[in-house]
């Protein structure tokens, strides 16, 4: 009887099909948390597990240890396993910046000191080192995927696929000499602009974990003319298009002084050049007319939410909850690190939820789930990449979180109100464990891939040089 047993048994596995067997021999397994999948029922998996091949998710469920085979297993020792965050709107190199110029407006604090800033600055050696600090602290706080615009982005994209991050990453045009782009004669400058985006985007098109993009600065700093060529180079290569739009509430009027327009607002002028569409991730939109939210909905443009840098630039509060009725969909940005002056996307998750319920009078406003979607799923659709992350599903990159619930402004939050956890309690420091694309970049709190000392020191020492040149130039 038990050798027959044992003979059925021999049968029937080596009859199991090969694609079962597969799935369960994976490269990587995470059990032990409870799993805030962002899918479309919303499903939280208790005591859950995650199985990874490759840079895939394979299984999302509660099956357990002993029905996998697995090269490395991370026990989330009961924390929430997350879909990596998104940022949609940063300019990493910028964390070189940090803190040197606050409390002033927008025009103020770039024509007289961001500009003259960067002017002395940035450089290919300034950019790399302000990336990796950049990803240092997304890595370190839950950020998975960043869209980016700044100078010198070939060099960023390197920076970027260093440390193992994905992005989006948009190289900037704009009208004026700038550090990677200085040529006296203005069409010749543009030509090389226009040239130096194209090669960009060809010698970084199929990369796994870098989408490149192209990026005009700003309806106000990019004539129309240019403003057509940027979106038609957008088109033809089928990538993302990243400006920034309705920032202030003058931004109309200083098109119109400067192109000779008669726009009533940016988004309405960028609209009327053809240029918003679905590859359009337009950053800030903080004054749009009820029209305007019209038209970002019908074009499929997304939108990147920066409340922080909003607030802080004195440039207004963007009224979110009536794009979000009329299904323009939105992420959450931390914009550069010298505007904000941190890359920790859980500030900006815990300020959407809470500002738009003050200054709407009204606490239902934006409800915590809601406001973890834009950092998760939605922020996904927002940028157009939701086939491919967002949320934890079978089929999706490999982009997984886990938050340690052991510090005590998690207790004693049980699992009944996840999202609320998430939204109203939890902080970047609670970010254990980052995986992207299948690679394990950060394991509790320690990196596997970046040397962050060196990192840091690097940081330091271009910091007192920036600080030194703007003495001299003052
Ligand atoms: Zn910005």
């Amino acid at each position: 009887m038990v050798k027959r047993l044992f003979i059925l048994i021999l049968f029937y596995a080596s009859a199991i099909p090969f694609h079962v067997y597969a799935i369960d021999a994976v490269d990587v397994l995470i059990k032990n948390g409870t799993i805030v999948t962002m899918n479309n029922n919303g499903d939280i998996i208790q005591n859950g597990s995650i199985a990874i091949l490759n840079d895939k998710i394979v299984y999302v469920g509660q099956k357990q240890e002993k029905d996998f085979t697995a090269k490395t297993i991370i026990d989330a020792q009961n924390g929430l396993i997350i879909p990596g965050l998104v940022n949609g709107h940063t300019h990493i190199p910028m964390s070189l910046f940090r803190g040197v110029a606050d409390d002033m407006e927008l025009m103020d604090w770039l024509t007289n000191y961001i500009w003259p800033a960067e002017k002395l600055n940035v450089n290919p050696n300034f950019v790399y080192w302000g990336t990796k600090l950049g990803c240092l602290e997304l890595i370190e706080s839950g950020t998975t995927t960043f869209v980016d615009m700044y100078f010198f982005e070939d060099v960023i994209a390197q920076a970027t696929e260093e440390c193992g991050l994905r992005a989006i990453l948009a190289q900037t045009l704009i009208d004026f000499p700038v550090p990677d782009n200085n040529q006296a004669d203005a069409d010749q400058r543009w030509e090389n602009g226009i040239s130096l985006t194209e090669s960009f985007i060809q010698k970084w098109k199929d990369h796994p974990l870098i989408t490149p993009a192209v990026g005009p600065h700003a309806p106000y700093t990019v004539s129309p003319d240019h403003l057509r060529v940027t979106s038609g180079l957008s088109k033809k290569h089928n990538v993302p298009f990243v400006i920034h739009v309705s920032e202030t509430a003058h931004e109309a009027e200083i098109i119109n002084d400067r192109y000779g327009s008669d726009a009533h607002s940016s988004i309405q002028y960028l609209h009327d050049l053809g240029v918003l569409s679905p590859l359009v991730i337009a950053a800030h939109a903080v004054w749009p007319t009820k029209n305007d939210v019209q038209l970002l909905s019908s074009s499929g443009t997304g939108v990147a939410h920066c409340p922080q840098s909003n607030l802080k630039l004195g440039s207004g509060v963007s009224p979110v909850p009536s794009m979000l009725d009329m299904e323009v969909p939105i992420c959450l940005g931390t914009d550069g690190a010298a505007s904000n002056n941190d890359l920790n996307l859980w500030e900006e998750i815990n300020l959407a939820a809470i500002l738009h319920k003050g200054v709407n009078h009204n606490p239902k406003e934006l409800d915590a789930q809601k406001a973890f979607s834009m950092a998760t799923i939605l922020g996904a659709k927002a940028i157009h990449m939701d086939k491919s992350i967002g949320s934890l599903e079978p089929g999706k990159k490999a982009d997984i979180v886990i938050v340690d619930r052991s510090s005590t402004h998690h207790i004693p939050y049980n699992n009944n109100n996840i999202y609320s956890e998430l939204v109203y309690a939890t902080k970047g420091s609670d970010v254990s464990t980052v995986i992207v694309n299948g690679d394990i970049l950060l394991q509790n709190r320690t990196h596997n891939k970046l040397k962050k000392k060196e990192i840091v020191q690097k940081a330091k020492l271009l910091r007192e040089m920036i600080d030194q040149s703007l003495k001299e130039n003052r």
